[in-house]
């Protein structure tokens, strides 16, 4: 087996390492660290959980320790760029635990916060600035950076870039970078847009395409609730109060929700938080804080905004809404079972969503169990002339033509597009979905082995 030895890397980064406790490099950093000492240029399908984040920080490390030499005013030696402001700051995180017995200046650049302190940390130059590209644009249209001094650039979750829109601005900043650099893209999925990207701004890279290291997918006990869209109020409730749950998040399709689900728990005595796009950049490093410190139990979250987060101990996941891009549910199950341990993923599916079950059992190739609440017949039918729930949201890649990555890091087929179901178009509009019993006729259990049962 490979060893952190191995790879080139310097004594300085070694000892990090140890310092982590990290035993031996995962897959993704045994092909990713060694290219890039080489000087190659890389294009990664790999998700969150796989360690890829050192997999490009340890070589960017290195190479500071190789060249010696400090960074011109405003000026970064590498750059970092990623979708959101949370995961931006973990990067920048992992960037000082693995540089922590080295001489490292690094700095963060993201929305939401005042512009004043990050152009005084560029005025004198960085050797790693970690940025997502809105913000780092306008300080280079201001003039406090310049990238022409910028050997390393680094690509995170190219695909979530993508969905955010960020691709113009990221044209316009790779522009100002030298031709002569190194370029990384990593990225979870591969959609066409983003191997033109890669095509444009890559250099014969090494390609390099990993599992989740853990699969944590399989220790995750995962079932879904279907029940009418009423229920799912009570349903949360009975599940968020269970002992069983020590730290949960919960997911929600829109921010409006997010905000409603929380009110909802908090209104109920329960210790929650939301965190999504309109929430200031200190509300939603409070609601990080207090969900890393315990102070808060429940995080409810929007897909985008929960992308960053990576906490060791969340028991459960719970989908209040059933995502529509089905790679987002693998996301969010991920975020539990981190770290060796187990967990739990709940989701309900109202009969709006049950399209979006039928595109994530295709996607993973599992048969998430299932529990009906109320009648099942009924729900079918409704199911069967529903609208699915956020079919007047935009798609976000509707070409359908994403590489899925599924439970065992395959390729299965994906199917059909979600525009070519039947179902959709077979009238209704997504609500009136009534009947049913208002409560679920059994609790649903949450910590046990055994699935949800109704
Ligand atoms: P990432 O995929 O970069 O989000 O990393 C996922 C988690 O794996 C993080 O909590 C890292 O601290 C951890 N990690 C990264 N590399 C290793 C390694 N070689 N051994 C054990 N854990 C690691």
């Amino acid at each position: 087996m490979t060893q952190f030895t191995d790879l080139g890397l310097a004594e300085p980064i070694l000892r990090a390492l140890t310092d982590e406790g990290y035993e031996s490099p995962t897959p993704i950093q045994s092909e990713v660290i060694p290219a890039m000492i080489e000087g190659r240029d890389v294009l990664g399908i790999a998700q969150t959980g796989t360690g890829k984040t050192a997999s490009f920080v340890l070589p960017i490390l290195n190479r500071i320790i190789e060249e010696n030499q400090r960074p011109q005013p405003k000026t970064c030696r590498a750059l970092i760029l990623s979708p959101t402001r949370e995961l931006s700051a973990q990067i920048l995180e992992n960037v000082r635990g693995y540089g922590r017995h080295m001489r490292i200046s690094t700095t963060l650049v993201v929305g939401g916060v005042k512009p004043g302190p990050q152009i005084r940390a560029l005025s004198k130059g960085v050797d790693v600035l970690v940025a997502t590209p809105g913000r780092l644009l306008d300080l280079m249209q201001s003039g406090a950076i310049r990238l022409n001094e910028t050997r390393t650039l680094i690509l995170d979750e190219a695909d979530q870039m993508l969905d955010l829109g960020f691709f113009p601005a990221i044209r316009k900043i790779v522009g100002h970078l030298p031709a002569k650099r190194q370029t990384a893209l990593l990225s979870a999925t591969m959609p066409k847009p983003i191997r033109a990207l890669a095509h444009e701004m890559l250099d014969d890279p090494k390609q390099v395409s990993v599992a989740p290291a853990s699969r944590p997918i399989e220790r995750i006990e995962q079932s879904v609730v279907l029940l009418p869209k009423e229920s799912k109020k009570d349903l949360l409730l009975e599940l968020m109060s269970d002992r069983a749950v020590e730290r949960a998040i919960v997911f929600s399709r829109t921010k409006h929700g997010a905000d409603k689900i929380n009110r909802h728990l908090v209104d109920y005595g329960l210790k929650s938080a939301a965190i999504h796009g309109n929430k200031s950049q200190a509300q939603r490093i409070k609601a990080l804080d207090g969900f890393k410190t315990g102070a808060v139990k429940i995080l409810v979250a929007t897909d985008i905004a929960a992308r960053g987060i990576d906490v060791d101990d969340v028991s459960h996941v719970v989908n209040h809404d059933l995502p529509n891009i089905p790679e987002a549910y693998v996301h969010r199950i991920g975020r539990t079972a981190r770290a060796g341990k187990s967990g739990v993923a709940v989701s309900m599916c109202e009969p709006g969503e049950y399209e979006y079950l039928r595109d994530i059992e295709r996607l993973t190739g599992l048969n998430i169990e299932r529990v009906f609440v109320g009648d099942e017949a009924k729900f079918l039918a409704e199911a069967r002339n529903a609208t699915p729930a956020a079919s007047q949201k935009k798609q976000s890649r509707p070409s359908g033509k994403k590489r899925p990555f599924t439970a065992d890091g395959g390729g299965r087929p994906q199917g059909q597009a979600r525009g070519q179901s039947g179902a959709r178009n077979a009238g209704g509009n997504g609500g009136g979905q009534g009947g049913g019993s208002k409560r679920p006729r059994r609790r649903a259990r949450t910590g046990s082995a055994a699935p949800v049962r109704a």
